[in-house]
């Protein structure tokens, strides 16, 4: 079992409410979804997340990339058990609030991609964690003129921006996922760098299991400087890396694995934009569009009418597609990596070799939070793109990107916020 984590079905100690993690379709989401064969007997079954993860996302991704996990029966006995033995682990507002499900039949046991399940002795397993977000600029004919910033500005900066603004983070991050994208091995690099000094929530390193850099999510960017130091010499110690050969290492596994192509590939299936997709949802719902409402662009409304007209199973398309992009820019990619011992012919991974240290590692990929996105969601998504869109033509259209100089100088609001700060 070393190396594979049991995902144990929970239930609410307040009866009032529906368990955390049991996920009901909408008659919408019946329809939406009903035509991929095995997606609602799923939720039936209560392993939604996992079908959703190896039926449809794996189909995107890679089987070889994606690991729904083997669903395998326990008895009330050892559920009990397991309760008593993490009670001691879990926050206690947790344990106030939930506890495991004594009554199910079945657990899921997944691969815990921080290890190599059957790590060979004395060598220790490193694993990242990346948040890569959208790794596109959208160019949909559905992009309003006012928010026509969104064909030249990754969506991932505008917010950064807006975060920025809202006190959520302290400092904009450096990391551009366009570098991480690009499918070129020293922008690949450049962006890596940038997760070294930026980590906020996308990028993670673990070894042996422990995290040993980067947040443990919930405040986005509570790494401190003096912190990342501590860590990285942490990382040399029980890895035997520098880190120009760490950041080596990551880069040619991305540039070689080419998981990033698959992952952009499943991200470009929003082909609409938000500012399409939501009109389709409303033909969906069947209810009037509260988007067009408030159009008065005849032009716009014109192209939106065409998207009004379409047939149900058209729009269907459409927005499933939408989210499924919607997961593939939100989930995070699990690479790890261990010393390949000298001699190993038939390994069941792929490598890299480090010429800095004359050594090859195994690494394996895995694309991770592979849940399904609520239909529902649809109206979140547009106020929050509209949100973001509007603060950034506001106010940091003209702001000074440091590494682009042709964008630079001007007064901007961005730069007065970073003056007050
Ligand atoms: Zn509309």
């Amino acid at each position: 079992m070393l190396g594979k984590v049991l995902r144990i079905k929970k239930i609410l100690k307040d009866k009032g409410q529906p368990a955390p993690n049991c996920i009901v379709f909408s008659s919408h989401e019946e329809h939406l979804w009903g035509k991929i064969p095995g997606l609602l007997e799923s939720v039936k079954n209560d392993c939604l997340p996992q079908a959703y993860a190896t039926i449809v996302m794996s189909q995107h991704l890679g089987a070889n990339h994606v690991d729904g996990g083997v669903r395998i029966r326990v008895s009330k006995n050892f559920l009990e058990l397991a309760g008593k033995n993490v009670l001691d682990n879990r926050p206690a507002w947790r344990v106030n609030a939930s506890a495991i499900d004594a009554g199910a039949d079945s657990a899921l046991l997944i691969s815990d991609h921080t290890l190599f399940s059957g790590n060979s002795r004395g060598s220790s397993c490193i694993a990242v964690e990346i948040k890569a977000k959208c790794g596109f600029i959208p160019s949909s004919e559905y992009i309003s003129k006012e928010n026509s910033i969104k064909k030249q500005v990754t969506r991932y900066k505008m917010h950064q921006h807006l975060k920025f603004h809202l006190g959520e983070i302290s400092k904009t991050s450096e990391y551009d996922p366009l570098d991480l994208f690009s499918g070129s091995k020293e922008r690949i690099h450049m962006a890596i760098k940038s997760f070294f000094s930026t980590p906020q929530n996308n990028f993670r390193i673990f070894v042996d299991g422990s995290l040993v850099f980067g947040g443990m999510g919930g405040g986005a960017d509570s790494v401190h400087p003096n912190e990342t130091e501590n860590c990285l010499e942490d990382l040399s110690k029980v890895t035997g890396l520098q880190l120009s050969d760490f950041i080596e290492l990551l880069s040619e596994a991305i540039f070689k694995s080419g998981v990033l192509g698959k992952l952009l590939a499943t991200q470009k299936l929003d082909d609409h934009d938000i500012e399409g997709a939501i009109h389709l949802y409303y033909n969906i719902i069947s209810q009037p569009c509260l988007v067009c409402k408030s159009i008065t662009d005849t032009e716009l409304l014109r192209k939106y009418s065409t998207l009004h007209s379409l047939p149900l199973d058209k729009s269907e398309k459409i927005v499933r597609d939408f989210l499924i992009s919607a997961t593939a820019k939100d989930c995070s990619l699990m690479i790890s990596f261990r010393p390949r011992q000298s001699g190993t012919t038939d390994s069941e991974y792929d490598s890299v070799f480090l010429d800095s240290v004359n050594q090859s590692y195994d690494y394996k990929a895995y694309f991770i939070d592979l849940d399904v996105k609520p239909l529902d969601k649809m109206v979140h998504y547009f106020k929050l793109d509209q949100k973001i869109v509007n603060f950034y033509s506001r106010n940091g259209e003209v702001g000074g990107d440091p590494r682009d100089p042709l964008k630079g100088g001007g007064p901007s609001g961005d730069t007065k916020v970073q003056l007050q700060h």
